[in-house]
């Protein structure tokens, strides 16, 4: 790339990582972001980077002018100008695509609809019992581009990729991919169902018979796409006794394979809590052994992980009760998976920036295993009626105040119950994001946690 002239669209965390990786490659950049705002500005040039900057909506033209952009995930291949520019012959490349043409590590690839930051997590913490460097990416942490060129030859890159950013790839062959469930999510971006499923399968379409493809036996889409690949497939399963593939017995998380079966770890010993956790860990199980971890090295790694912040999260216990912060649960999806990890006795709060989505199944469960529901935000009042209509026992209502939110349900709840933030809203009512909501959540958490101790 030496020399190209390569137009960076999006100048965020992975736009920025992007053109930093290219710039060192000795490409001549230029970052794109339709804000143009004082603030972008003024953070783009503070970054000293030797790019030139086209910030603005006009701006956006110039991409047609480019050898070669770079999209970040963000941006969809569908938007007006990146579609100008491709029909006037530009290649236009995903992020993913980029550091997968740059990385000389192996690489293990994670998507789906749901789980794959927990997923990509617990696979690089598996990862790192090698005596090899692994490296992290995707949508956590650094671009991926970057995390691509901190890694070697033999070393391994563990990524997480979005259905976006599979949009534009056209080399990228993972050693290990996995897909793990697929849901009518993201249609809008990707205009239909088809084109959402056709996004996920290229992450296998370049991938041959030396490769792994790790599949979801319960979800009918995802097992279906074993008939469409010439990788060796591996499914895992929640829910059957599979004669080949990673699955349940007797309480293990374990291996069947054709020379027998492989007793991974039980399932008790787990730190990270509901079915879908153990959907996550018999995926990350199944890329890690194919990847040639030893099973007594997963075993370790799996019972040492205590999962990702914001998700089903554990904070503290005070006098017995257990608080946990689900805050990345903004929509009742998340929530009915985060109900169905307990058995009961949860003490909900729940609310936010109104999404108007279906709250039919979550209120169901909730009136099966909430003994409250806290309710606050902008969605409080049709929570409320909702609720009322389902049968929930016990609604409250805290307006917009969050604290007061949390105060009400540490006054509430006693041993054994759990008291619960899984919010099934967006934060924009009150936060900036759901990770600001978590954490002010810990931190009104671990401060009654203090008073109760003084
Ligand atoms: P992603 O990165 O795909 O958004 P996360 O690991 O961040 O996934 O989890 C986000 C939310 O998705 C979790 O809070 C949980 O509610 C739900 N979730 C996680 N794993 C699964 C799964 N395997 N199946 C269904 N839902 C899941």
């Amino acid at each position: 790339m030496t020399g190209e002239r390569i137009g960076v669209f999006g100048a965020g965390v992975s736009g920025i990582g992007a053109a930093e990786v290219l710039v060192a490659q000795g490409a001549k950049v230029t970052l794109f972001d339709e804000r143009d705002d004082e603030k972008t500005r003024a953070k783009l040039q503070g970054l000293g980077l030797d790019v030139e900057l086209a910030l603005g909506k006009a701006a956006a033209e110039r991409l047609r002018t480019m050898d070669k952009i770079v999209l970040s995930p963000g941006i969809s291949i569908f938007h007006p100008e990146v579609a100008a520019a491709q029909a006037a012959g530009v290649e236009v490349l995903s992020e993913v695509e980029l550091a997968y043409r740059l990385t000389q590590a192996n690489v293990i690839a994670i998507t789906g609809t749901n789980g794959k930051t927990t997923t990509t997590t617990l696979v690089g913490e598996i990862m790192k019992s090698l005596p090899v460097k692994v490296a992290v990416g995707g949508n956590i942490g650094q671009a991926l581009s970057k995390e691509g060129l901190a890694v070697g030859a033999g070393d391994w890159l563990v990524a997480e990729i979005s259905s976006f950013q599979l949009e534009s790839v056209s080399t990228f062959r993972p050693h290990i991919a996995a897909i793990l469930n697929i849901t009518p999510d993201h249609i809008d971006r990707h205009k239909t169902l088809a084109g959402y499923i056709a996004a996920k399968e290229a992450i296998f379409r370049r991938q041959g018979a030396d490769d792994f493809l790790v599949l979801n036996y319960d979800d009918e889409t995802v097992r279906g796409m074993a008939g469409k690949t010439a990788a060796q497939v591996f499914f895992f399963s929640r829910k059957t006794q599979l004669k080949t593939g990673f699955c349940l017995d007797q309480g293990w998380l374990v291996a069947n394979l054709p020379a027998g079966q492989v007793k991974i770890a039980p399932a008790a010993e787990m730190k990270i809590i509901g079915g879908h956790n153990v959907e996550n860990a018999l995926a990350a199980i199944a890329c890690t052994y194919l990847a040639g971890v030893p099973v007594e090295a997963i075993r370790k790694a799996l019972a040492a992980f205590t999962g990702v912040e914001h998700r089903i999260e554990l904070v503290t216990t005070i006098a017995g009760v257990s608080y946990y912060n689900d805050s990345k649960a903004t929509n009742p999806e998340s929530t009915v998976k985060a109900l169905e990890a307990f058995d009961g006795g949860i003490v909900l709060l729940a609310g936010g920036h109104d999404k108007m989505t279906d709250l039919t199944e979550m209120m169901a469960l909730v009136r099966e295993r909430a003994d409250e529901l806290i309710l606050f935000g902008e969605a409080e009042a049709r929570f409320a009626a909702e609720a009322e209509k389902a049968g929930v026992k016990s609604i409250r209502r805290c307006g917009m105040d969050f604290g007061a939110a949390v105060s009400l349900a540490h006054e509430l709840a006693k041993a054994p119950q759990v008291v619960l933030l899984s919010p099934a809203c967006s934060s924009y009512d009150l936060f900036d994001n759901y990770e600001q909501r978590g954490r002010v959540f810990k931190d009104a958490v671990r401060a009654l946690a203090a008073q109760g101790k003084r």
